[in-house]
């Protein structure tokens, strides 16, 4: 038996599809979503993050602007930048790319950005919504993993949930999100004793460990759904061979490019799971998906009367 994939990109294309609607209708009362994220310093990796995150803005029609401090940048000019973000009405999102540079109170700047334009979800006020179930914006990677299992039909209800990874943005709201949907939850983390038998007895496993195809085939019941957040970028051509043996397509890819990517489930787990997200093409396009609604959100949320459109008393319920 092979899973079925449950193919993060056509999910993604999906939600597009309706924000674009709900943008429609905020544009012609004269509101226009927009996003301004801080990236400090010379990153790679988040240079890339939030360069696609920019790209998303401007595919829907949200407003963007990017800031880019330099490495050497100071809590206090962090903090004014945002206090200055938080000013402006034309902004109803604030995204601070993480890492920031270690000089930097990280925690201070993700508190000092206003709860209602704070659009990952991070702030402690968004977080204690997220604990006693009051609506409010949700983090995005937890969020998408949601909206990949609710769009795919998976039942949550009751289900057992075994969470690996208890992460402040990944594994501790996705467990409070499972939890709200009735799903009995259960979080791992690396002192947890037993973790194959646990994750055993799992229908849903969502795996955010930062550990290349940890989850083994030998974990996974038979059937169960299986949630794979992790994408780790593979150059060492025996873990390759190791961890691809089953699958030439992925080695040819390692041969040609020096590198592959692979998520946190080893990739045979498909041969057992019922249903399983792809890595890449899984999870990652629906954390940018719901950076935008949230962003979405905001604006309808602060701007109040004006932006109630009919799109958007839809998308409350
Ligand atoms: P993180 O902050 O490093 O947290 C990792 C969690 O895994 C921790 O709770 C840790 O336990 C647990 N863990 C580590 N080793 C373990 C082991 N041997 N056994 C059991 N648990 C173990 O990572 P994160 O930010 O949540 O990210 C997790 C993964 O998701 C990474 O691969 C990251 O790249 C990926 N990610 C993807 C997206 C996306 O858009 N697809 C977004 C965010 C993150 P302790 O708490 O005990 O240390």
């Amino acid at each position: 038996m092979t899973a079925r994939l449950l193919n993060g990109i056509a999910i993604r294309d999906q939600i597009y599809a309706e924000l674009k609607q709900e943008i429609a209708d905020l544009s012609a009362v004269g509101i226009r979503p927009g996003l301004a994220a801080v990236l400090a310093g010379e990153n790679a990796a988040s240079q890339i993050y939030v360069r696609s995150k920019i790209a998303a803005c401007e595919q829907l029609g949200l407003g963007s602007w990017l800031h880019t401090p330099s490495a050497k940048v100071t809590t206090e000019e962090l903090l004014a930048l945002i206090a200055e973000l938080n000013a402006r009405d034309d902004v109803d999102g604030i995204l601070v790319q993480l890492p920031l540079p270690p000089q930097v109170d990280a925690k201070r700047v993700l508190e000092a950005v206003d709860p209602a334009t704070d659009v990952d979800g991070f702030h402690p006020v968004n977080l204690g919504r997220l604990v006693s179930g009051r609506s409010g914006l949700v983090a995005c990677t937890p969020a998408g993993c949601m909206e990949i299992l609710r769009r795919s039909g998976i039942a949550l209800e009751g289900a057992n949930a075994v969470i690996v990874g208890r992460s402040d943005i990944v594994g501790k709201p996705m467990a409070l999100l499972l939890m709200h949907a009735n799903a009995t939850v259960t979080i791992c983390h690396s002192k947890t004793r037993d973790l194959a038998e646990t994750v055993r007895r799992a229908d849903i496993v969502v795996a955010a460990i930062g550990r290349a195809a940890m989850v083994e085939p030998g974990w996974v019941r038979p059937g169960s759904t299986v949630i794979d957040v992790g994408i780790n970028r593979i150059t060492d051509r025996a873990e390759a061979e190791r961890i691809f043996a089953n699958i030439p397509a992925k080695l040819a890819q390692f041969r040609e490019k020096g590198s592959v990517l692979v998520g946190d489930v080893h990739p045979d787990v498909a041969k057992i799971a019922g249903a399983i997200t792809p890595v890449p093409g899984g999870v990652g396009p629906l954390t940018i998906a719901m950076l935008m609604s949230n962003t979405v959100k905001a604006a309808r949320l602060r701007r109040g009367g004006a932006a109630n459109t009919p799109s958007a008393a839809a998308a409350k319920h």
